[in-house]
């Protein structure tokens, strides 16, 4: 008897030997007993999966002579059949070598003829994603109204070039990669019923190698139990497919941690001298400080590793000389090589220079430890600010304070060098009279409002120093409609609103009509910074020196600190003096 591969010998027979797909598998089982099988499905995943060895099993179980059945007999003449591939109902096309229309046109004129002995005529058509536009085109007319013996089964690795309009018409199904345990279990399942003497580690090795394509790694076991008669050793299967062996790894780390950049330099080159890739060799190392790290972090980390016992107690070990951010350093590090080792032809250099860095970098200080001194050095941080902060609020306020009292004095030393006759101007009892005054234009009742400024703000202070001082950062702008208008610059803006209240405007009023004998309304207003109001008060507030001086020496009695009528103003209370 010729050698069968052990793809194909050990090729699943029925849904339940089709490992790692069985969201796939049992819905095609309920389709079949429950009699709902399409007349089009699309198999969609990587190489190596069963998209092909599913087709086949779900064609037996149709045309099983037992069936239609979920578990078809496998030993009926149909069944055996298809197992052999001599079946004439089931007609397996290649995509990729029949991709033209006339290909398709023959299949479409198949197709009419009902099925040679089984119940359907199945077609398989692989790598389906390689047909032409126009096979498509001519598919899809079949596809369209299927005669009730035919079924499609399509299968590609690249479902993303099949046209929408043949998706639409199949129900789509994703196989997924197997994973490495489920790789490895079947893996051994053939050594033992092939004799072989092979290591799970053997086994673990061909899986992460195989990529989650159960051929691939049933091809590759095949390869190396050839080539080693049946006895295979982790070094045979670590030559044959080019792998890195676990060693090499553990040692590179050792020399990573031991600050032993020689050793590293020593390695990387005895592993470019068995023709390793370097790229291929750091992709290894990575996953080696990932399992690394998962020791580290995990509860049960033998379930986020594919590894033997053995070698798990091996990763907890070396982990233990790691901390987890010294980990995430270096895989960082690693990683970004990797993207500059893919890019140039001098793959050796980055990575030697990588391990160089490696080797020679300063300790990494555990995040607990960061944390540590962080909050230390908070703590000592906190200590200066809060005595800075305190002590510029300390400055700050006296500043603040300072420089409000040079205003309040400065302004006191302004209105006080009016000239005390305009203020008290003694008033021409006509003037106060409506007809006088409707005589004015509104011109002149304005200028008279700007030439008694002065006055009018003397008076106010007199009366309440405040609403003098906010009024002084306003100008009279326009007198409309009986209205005066002053208006305040946006940053005068709290000044304008601490006038907005009766008693202010009152005030306010009042001074007017004492110092014009105008009966007005007034109005505030908010306008940008003005010029108007500097030549106003400076044109109001020039008085003497010596008047100045005189209010300057003057000892000022308590209730007339503007700082504390100020304060009175605000916050209410009576003085009472310390004895
Ligand atoms: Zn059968």
């Amino acid at each position: 008897m010729s050698y069968i591969v052990f793809a194909r010998k050990y090729r699943p027979q029925g849904f339940n030997e089709v490992v790692g797909q069985s969201h796939i598998t049992t819905t095609l089982k309920n389709a079949i007993t429950q009699n709902r099988v399409a007349h089009a499905y699309i198999f969609a995943g990587p190489r190596g999966v069963g998209k092909t060895t599913t087709a086949r099993i779900l064609a037996k179980a149709l045309n099983c002579e037992k069936g239609p059945t979920d578990n078809p007999c496998s030993i009926c003449s149909s069944c055996l059949e298809i197992t052999q591939g001599a079946s004439l109902d089931i007609l397996e096309i290649d995509g990729a070598s029949n991709r033209g229309i006339d290909e398709i046109r023959n299949l479409r004129e198949n197709v009419k003829f009902a099925p040679s002995k089984g119940r359907f005529k199945v077609y398989i058509i692989d790598e389906v994603h390689m047909l032409t536009q126009e096979a498509f085109n001519a598919l899809l007319k079949t596809l369209e109204e299927p005669p009730a013996h035919v079924k499609f089964i399509f299968a590609t690795t690249q479902a993303h070039k099949v046209p929408p309009t043949i998706l639409s018409r199949c129900q789509r199904f994703d196989f997924r990669r197997i994973s490495i345990k489920d790789i490895v279990a079947s893996l051994k399942a053939i050594a033992k019923s092939e004799g072989l003497k092979v290591d799970d580690e053997v086994l673990i090795l061909i899986a992460k190698h195989s990529d989650g394509s159960m051929r691939d790694a049933q091809v590759v076991l095949d390869q190396i139990s050839s080539n080693t008669f049946g006895n295979i050793s982790v070094e045979d299967a670590s030559k044959i497919l080019g792998a890195v062996s676990d060693d090499i790894l553990f040692n590179l780390a050792d020399s990573i941690k031991a600050h032993d950049p020689v050793s590293a330099l020593k390695m990387i080159g005895s592993l470019a001298d068995e023709g390793k890739d370097a790229a291929q060799v750091i992709l290894y190392l990575i996953e080696h400080f990932r399992n690394l790290s998962v020791m580290k972090v995990a509860n049960d980390p033998s379930s986020l590793i594919d590894a033997s016992c053995e070698k798990i107690k091996l990763y907890e070990e070396q982990s233990r000389k790691f901390s987890v951010e010294e980990i995430l350093y270096i895989v960082y590090t690693l990683s970004s090589t990797l993207d500059f080792v893919r890019k140039t032809n001098m793959a050796r250099v980055p990575f030697e220079v990588a391990m160089v860095k490696l080797t020679r970098r300063g300790s990494i200080l555990q995040l607990s430890e960061l944390l540590e001194r962080l909050d230390k050095t908070e703590k000592s941080l906190s200590r200066t600010t809060d005595g800075s902060v305190s002590l510029r609020a300390t400055e700050g306020s006296e500043a603040i304070s300072k420089n409000g009292l040079q205003q309040v004095a400065q302004f006191k030393k302004e209105v006080a060098s009016v000239p005390a006759q305009e203020s008290k101007r003694p008033r021409n009892d006509s003037e106060t009279l409506p007809t006088t005054e409707a005589k004015l234009t509104k011109n002149a009742q304005f200028d008279e409002i700007i030439s008694s400024w002065a006055a009018i703000l003397n008076q106010i202070k007199d009366r309440k120093i405040s609403a003098a001082m906010y009024l002084k950062e306003g100008y009279p702008e326009s007198l409309e409609s009986n209205t005066l208008s002053i208006s305040f610059p946006k940053s005068s803006q709290f000044h304008k609103e601490m006038l907005e209240s009766p008693d202010c405007k009152g005030l306010i009023l009042k001074a007017i009509k004492d110092s014009t004998g105008m009966n007005l309304k007034v109005k505030f207003t908010l306008s940008g910074p003005g010029g108007v109001q500097n030549n106003i008060t400076k044109d109001a507030f020039e008085g003497s020196l010596d008047d100045n001086s005189v209010i300057k020496d003057r000892p000022r009695k308590a209730d007339e600190e503007p700082i504390i009528t100020d304060a009175l103003e605000i916050f209410g209370g009576e003085i009472e003096l310390d004895k």
